[in-house]
Order: structure tokens, then C-alpha cells, then sequence
């Protein structure tokens, strides 16, 4: 997170380091450049702290909180043909079987999949990286897993352990991708970093 202080209309930022944004349950999804990043520092073992984000794969989501923009099985119906879609979705759940490990029900939350044999929100660990640059092929979604409570795993004594290579998410957070910071109330409560502009 960045030091310098950045400003908008009515606050201001500069990352004091508390840490608490990687324990806040924030979604980190892992981009196409992130795993080449790791595979290019040799970070093989970061796979196992990835995952399939189950509301990817969910035909109805979180509750309301469905956003078909993101949601694989949307753009397999949108691709293909409507008398491919079902040969399709066969091929994207064997996909996801054979080069995933099955860890059990993650979070509490009610996301149920296209697989229904593997439950609630289930977490699926990707095998290897290469696995996961084929998955992004089919435009599955995949995030850190994060620890109970919300943590990051890569979060060590209070300071990211792979600063240097963490994710593009990370490295960009609290900005979005127009460079304006992201301020909502949740963000102020938890970024001790974000203050009233003084000036
Ligand atoms: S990868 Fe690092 S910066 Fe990103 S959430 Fe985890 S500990 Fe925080
Ligand atoms: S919560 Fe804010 S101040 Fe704290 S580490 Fe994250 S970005 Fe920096």
C-alpha cells in the first residue's frame, strides 16, 4: 500500500501499515499477472492459499448479491450456442474436479454451486499454477484463501510477507482502477489511514 499521501475531495490517505485491510475479509481475486509474477520468483507453494471463488460457479449467488459479470456460468451462456451450454458446463465441472482439491465447506455463507455434490460454499484448491491460468481461460474467478476471521494468510506479524510480489489488488488498494480512492463508510471504519483532508 502506498506511503505518499493521496488525496481526493474530502480525504486523505497514506498507509500507516495497521494491517487491518488484510484482515478484513476484503476480497483479494488474483489476476493472469500475479501468477506469472510467481512463477517467475519460483512461489510454487502459494497455490495452496488460492481458490476458486464459489460465487463464480454459483446459478444463484449470495443471496441478492449476484453479479453476473463475474459469474462464470453467465458467460459460458452468453458464448455458446443455448444447445452447447449444457456440453459446456459438463466440461467446465470435470475441469474443476480433476485439477482441484476439495477442502470442505469454507465461510458460512449460503453460495451453493453448479456441483451440488460438494455443498456449501465449498473450497476448491487449485493443483498448480498452470491449473489456474487454464481456469482464468474459462473465466473462473479465483481469490486468496483466507484464514478464519478473515485473515490473509500472508499476513505475518501485522506486515504482508510478500510485499514485494503480492497481488496487483493489493498493490492497488484502497484506489480503484481509475486511480480514485475508494472510500465508503467500511473503509474509514477499518483504514486507519484514511483521514479528513486538513487543508
Ligand atoms: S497479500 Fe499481503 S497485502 Fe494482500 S491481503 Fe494478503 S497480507 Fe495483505
Ligand atoms: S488498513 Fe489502510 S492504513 Fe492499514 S494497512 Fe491497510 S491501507 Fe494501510
Amino acid at each position: 500500500m502506498k506511503n505518499e499521501v493521496q488525496k481526493n475531495k474530502e480525504y486523505e490517505y497514506k498507509c500507516i501499515q495497521c494491517g487491518n485491510c488484510c484482515r478484513a475479509g476484503f476480497e483479494v481475486v488474483i489476476e493472469k499477472e500475479d501468477i506469472e509474477r510467481w512463477i517467475k520468483y519460483e512461489q510454487n507453494e502459494f497455490v495452496q492459499f488460492i481458490q476458486i471463488d464459489p460465487k463464480c460457479i454459483s446459478p444463484t449467488g449470495l443471496g441478492g448479491f449476484h453479479i453476473e459479470e463475474v459469474n462464470t456460468l453467465q458467460k459460458i451462456k452468453e458464448t455458446y450456442k443455448e444447445n452447447e451450454v449444457n456440453e459446456k458446463l459438463e466440461d467446465l465441472k470435470q475441469f474443476i474436479l480433476k485439477n482441484h482439491n476439495y477442502f470442505g465447506k469454507g465461510s458460512p455463507l449460503p453460495i451453493y454451486t453448479f456441483i451440488p455434490d460438494l455443498g456449501r460454499t465449498p473450497i476448491l484448491v487449485p493443483k498448480t499454477f498452470q491449473i489456474i491460468l487454464e481456469g482464468l481461460k474459462w473465466g473462473l474467478i479465483y481469490t486468496i484463501k483466507f484464514e478464519l476471521g478473515g485473515y490473509c494468510p500472508f499476513l505475518k506479524e501485522n506486515l504482508c510477507s510478500i510485499h514485494q510480489i503480492k497481488p496487483n489488488v493489493c498493490r492497488s488498494f484502497p484506489y480503484t482502477k481509475n486511480g480514485e480512492l475508494k472510500i465508503d463508510d467500511y473503509l474509514i471504519k477499518i483504514c486507519k489511514g484514511i483521514s479528513k483532508d486538513s487543508s
